[in-house]
């Protein structure tokens, strides 16, 4: 059996050889760890720990001193170039060596100032190249999930989820948004992820109407909505998950909005299989919202694929449809949000199967806390 990463840079050749680029430059740094198993990060946004580059017939990865030995271990398949002033200055004679005359770039991530430093350098040195911006070449592969990624993600799920149940249990009168949210974070790291998948959301009271809320130092107050969104990262695969919990008794708003809630992510699961547009099943859940009367409160998508990044392709909403595919992964996460009273959101992740959709999560959807 092939070795995954030889399986995805064998499918990005066969794409290759259909482009009118015959180099392909991957700067992006989920990319570049699943074509290449280099797993160094990029720390922000204009720093780089190394690119690749596609050939049919040759495979480099430029990276500079901090990664050379890392890079050597991590990535056999890959001819390591060490760059000593920066890819710009060294792209003359890597795209000389390759013979590249039309280079493929990800439009995505390449910024302005990096394309006009290599251009500068290119035209400095006389080496002529056309440039064609690229999208989703990788990413698109990145969407269907092998054997060892589901796993890789059911295992970072699993770990979210016991992460959570500490700190549900520590969820009590008075508490403040951050401790939560602190506990939650350090129930991640202690069970073993690298890093958190995002910084987690405590979001209580009416702090749960605003679907992407800070955690702040408010204090929880019984009866009222505590939203949780929250992730980790294990072995580079991402989970996503949001639960929303009421301290003590629920009043009749809680308890309408959630079943509507519920109801369509339930909806929207049983309508997940092979075949059906994103925009389809996303049109499931906005619809049982919109007919329940609360259609003006719920404005994001409805889900979205989870892998090595926390956001990825496919999109579940009406703006980029694409047919669903086995072996997808993506959140189902609807929210109702009213302003001054709060929000519920409810996200589990599912695996796209032959026949429908299997739900990743094994936390109850519907989960209390006693004061
Ligand atoms: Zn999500």
């Amino acid at each position: 059996m092939q070795h995954p990463i030889q399986r995805r840079l064998a499918q990005v050749r066969e794409r290759l050889a259909k482009e009118e680029y015959d180099t392909l430059l991957v700067v992006e740094q989920a990319n570049r760890r699943y074509l290449s198993g280099f797993t160094a990060e990029d720390g922000q946004c204009d720093e780089s720990a190394g690119v690749l580059f596609i050939t049919p017939d040759r495979l480099v990865l430029a990276t500079d001193s901090r990664y050379d030995t890392q890079a050597r271990a991590e990535a056999p398949e890959f001819e390591i170039f060490c760059y000593k002033k920066g890819l710009a200055h060294s792209l003359p004679q890597i795209l000389t060596d390759l013979r590249t005359k039309c280079l493929g770039f990800e439009s995505v991530r390449l910024s302005y100032l990096q394309h006009q430093r290599c251009r500068e350098q290119l035209q400095k040195q006389k080496v002529s190249v056309s440039w064609i911006p690229t999208e989703g070449v990788v990413e698109d592969l990145r969407m269907v999930k092998d054997a060892a990624e589901i796993v890789a993600i059911k295992r970072s799920l699993a770990l979210a989820e016991s992460a959570f149940q500490t700190c549900l249990a520590g969820l009590s009168p008075g508490i403040t948004e951050k401790e939560l949210a602190w506990t939650l974070e350090k129930g991640l790291r202690e069970g073993g992820a690298e890093s958190v998948a995002f910084a987690p959301i405590v979001a209580s009271g009416p702090n749960a109407a605003l679907p992407h809320a800070m955690p702040s130092e408010r204090r929880i107050r019984p009866g009222e909505p505590v939203l949780f969104d929250w992730g980790a990262r294990l072995n580079g695969y991402c989970s996503d998950i949001s639960r929303t919990v009421v301290l003590g008794a629920s009043d009749d708003t809680f308890r309408s909005v959630f079943q509507v809630v519920r109801d369509a992510q339930a909806m929207a699961i049983d309508a997940i299989k092979p075949g059906v547009s994103t925009m389809d099943v996303d049109k499931v859940a906005r619809d049982h919202i919109a007919a329940k009367g609360f259609g003006d409160y719920f404005g994001h998508g409805l889900g979205h694929g989870v892998g090595l990044a926390t956001h990825e392709k496919p999109h579940l909403s009406p703006l980029r449809p694409m047919p669903m595919e086995a072996g997808m992964v993506t959140t189902v996460e609807p929210g109702i949000y009213l302003p001054d009273w709060g929000g519920v959101r409810l996200e589990n992740m599912v695996l796209v199967t032959e026949k429908g959709a299997e739900v990743l999560n094994t936390l109850d959807v519907t989960l209390h806390a006693t004061p």
